[in-house]
């Protein structure tokens, strides 16, 4: 599967978005290793604060169906990923993020997206 191709199916996830708020519909489609395309929608909830972004609906699927940080190799994403969702595709360990922002398709590392991230190794 191209990025081009992981695009479109996001592009395809957003139309299922629940977004009643803002109306604005994102989707996210990750590739695993062993080819298999996971998709998220953003999520919003009258108390906004609580709403979901797709990128993170999107790994919380993957990761309840058991895959783990390091089985991911592209996230593709409608919109550019918030700075919360950086943080989870460091976490997750994706190889590249390819995204759209302002009518360009733009692909980085999720080191390029958050340098000098947060990570487990602080924790030690
Ligand atoms: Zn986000």
């Amino acid at each position: 599967m191209t990025d081009q191709e992981l695009l479109a199916a996001a592009d395809a996830a957003a139309a299922r978005a629940y977004a009643p708020y803002s109306n604005f519909h994102v989707g996210c489609a990750v590739l695993t290793r062993d080819g298999r395309v996971v998709e998220g929608v953003n999520v919003e909830n009258a108390a906004y604060p609580l709403g979901v972004c797709a990128e993170r609906t999107a790994f919380s699927r993957a990761v309840s169906e058991g895959f783990r940080p390091g089985d991911f190799v592209v996230a593709a994403i409608t919109a550019s990923p918030c700075g919360g969702c950086r943080q989870w595709l460091h976490e997750m360990g994706v190889e590249r993020v390819v995204f759209r922002n302002g009518g360009r398709v733009v692909t980085m590392t999720p080191n390029e997206l958050l340098p000098e991230s947060f990570d487990s190794s602080k924790l030690a």
